[in-house]
């Protein structure tokens, strides 16, 4: 289905990051890992990452169809643009014969060891780009998701010209509008851990008129190191006291991963009690601080509620 139509209908969802492994060997214990969740915990989708060194997209594009099809759950598939147009196309028209019906349209980042994105030959320039490429060439066919930063793009607060103050968070939320405007659908956020910019930033949205629906995105914190390497990458903001707790503990990685889940199900409680209803998860390919968190929140499915794998998906839960 197209995520949208889930949306449409109302209630929680929840949706899960997965990304995607390099050799057969490693799609196949992907599948296992993602099955293993999928069956439990009954996402209302999953989604897969894209890889700006990919040159061929056929092992992606294998989990992407393989869990759609085996595990009856929706999958929204990642692309950037660092592919020449002509490669975009070929893609595109791979997963609608492959039955994939949403795609999270990004522009992807500079090459490592690259400040500045630069188009490749015949690429694009930016996701606004791409979700118009999408929409040339398969009218509504997809569901097109975008992506949003409740602390702004890091290029909007790197650029000389505008210091990290409101003006950069306004444009920064312009060209949000802008890709709605082209045509997405909704919206998930970059992980955040102070929730209360992430409520900040959703009230400025609707505020903007960006009614698309708003995924926040969180990471349970799973172990130090990762912890501090994604924090420091992507300039994420996190609550003194947080940082804190983290610290005291990061050589137990036991009492970090507890601590992730704690911190999780506080952030989501308060977004759903703000009146947030779809909750993203990136979940490391992880299982455990995932099923945690979804476990005190009361969002696992009870056995007997469950499909069976192979029926057909749709919302598992309803919490409204
Ligand atoms: P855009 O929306 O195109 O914005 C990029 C920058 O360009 C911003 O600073 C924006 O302000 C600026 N800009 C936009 N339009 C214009 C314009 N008209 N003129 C000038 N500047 C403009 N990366 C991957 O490689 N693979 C993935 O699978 C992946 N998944 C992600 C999933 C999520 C939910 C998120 C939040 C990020 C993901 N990323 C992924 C990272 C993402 O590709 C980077 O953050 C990238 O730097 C920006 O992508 P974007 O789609 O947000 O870009």
């Amino acid at each position: 289905d197209r995520i949208r139509e889930v949306h449409a209908a109302g209630g929680t969802t929840v949706s899960l990051e997965f990304f995607p492994a390099k050799t057969s060997k490693g799609v196949d214990n992907l599948l296992a890992r993602i099955e293993g969740m999928t069956f439990r915990l009954r996402p209302t989708f999953v989604t897969l990452t894209w890889r700006s060194a990919f040159t061929d997209e056929l092992l992606w594009l294998r989990i992407g169809a393989h869990v759609q099809r085996e595990f009856g759950i929706d999958v929204l598939l990642h692309l950037t643009c660092h592919l020449p147009v002509e490669d975009l196309k070929r893609v595109l028209r791979r997963c609608r014969e492959a039955g994939i019906r949403n795609i999270l349209a990004l522009r992807g980042d500079p090459p490592i060891g690259q400040d500045k994105w630069t188009p490749c030959e015949g690429g694009l320039r930016n996701a606004v780009e791409l979700v118009r490429l999408i929409r040339e060439e398969h009218g509504d066919y997809f569901c097109v998701a975008v992506a949003a930063y409740p602390e702004a793009h890091t290029e909007c607060w790197n650029n000389p010209d505008l210091p990290p103050s409101e003006k950069a968070r306004d444009l920064d939320l312009r060209r949000l509008k802008d890709k709605v405007d082209a045509g997405s659908d909704f919206i998930i956020t970059q992980f955040f851990y102070d929730v209360d910019r992430y409520l900040e930033f959703d009230r400025r949205c609707k505020a903007a008129g960006i009614t698309a629906e708003m995924l926040p995105g969180y990471m349970p914190i799973q172990n130090y190191r990762g912890f501090a390497k994604f924090t420091k990458w992507c300039k994420t903001a996190v609550p003194p006291e947080l940082m804190e707790a983290v610290r005291e503990v990061r050589d137990n990685d036991e009492a970090v991963k507890d601590l992730g889940v704690d911190d999780a199900v506080a952030a989501c409680r308060r977004i759903l009690a703000a009146g947030g209803r779809c909750l993203h998860f990136y979940t490391m390919n992880l299982s455990a601080s995932i099923s945690a968190v979804l476990d005190q929140l009361d969002l696992v499915p009870k056995a007997h509620e469950r499909e069976a794998p192979w029926a057909a998906s749709g919302p598992a839960r309803s919490k409204d």
